[in-house]
């Protein structure tokens, strides 16, 4: 793998975080243990035009809290990786709902596995050492823990009768939490 950099990891960590609050400390993390992040975050403020809020744009975010509200549009030719665009990536986690695709996490779901707040890659289908493009169709978004393949879940996607056999036996709280997420997921937004 490459070497990258403190301001990149923030950028493919918010990225991966995209429209939750995050704080400080996770983003410094991200970055790798890197003091400066405080100056790279300014610095996709300022130069890079990201929005990016913190408690001084918004009183619902407590100091050394941020959030990242939209995939940002990002200036032509900007590249995340060797040959994975920002564009790409966006298209790959928004085609994804941003959600890991082998086992459905999402950003702020704490990984059972990890015991950690689940964080999202962009992960090839094929991989490139079997021939694997970085195009579209052989992207998806996996969480940290599948992406390293760590977990054993087929790749297989449920169906409706089996994921209402496992809601059925879950319990009324984890009932509900599957009715909250349904209904919002498919509420529209006004
Ligand atoms: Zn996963």
């Amino acid at each position: 793998m490459p070497r990258i950099g403190s301001k990149e990891k923030i950028r493919r960590f918010l990225l991966a975080n995209i429209g939750r609050v995050i704080d400080s400390r996770e983003i410094q993390e991200a970055a790798g243990g890197a003091v400066q992040y405080s100056r790279r975050l300014r610095e996709l403020r300022e130069q890079d035009g990201w929005p990016i809020l913190s408690h001084n744009d918004s009183t619902e975010l407590k100091p050394g809290q941020y959030i990242l509200k939209e995939i940002p549009k990002t200036k032509k030719g900007l590249v995340f990786s060797r040959n994975i665009s920002a564009k790409l990536r966006a298209e790959v986690l928004d085609r994804n709902g941003f959600t890991c695709q082998m086992c459905g996490l999402t950003p702020g779901d704490i990984d059972p596995y990890t015991k950690r707040k689940v964080r999202l890659h962009i992960g090839h289908i094929q991989d490139k050492s079997l021939g694997g493009k970085d195009e579209l169709s052989n992207l998806r978004t996996l969480c940290s823990t599948c992406n390293q393949g760590a977990k054993n879940i087929t790749t297989e996607k449920p169906s409706a009768i089996w994921l209402l056999s496992q809601i059925r036996r879950a319990g009324q709280d984890e009932q509900r939490e599957v009715f909250k997420w349904l209904n919002k997921k498919f509420t529209p937004d006004k």
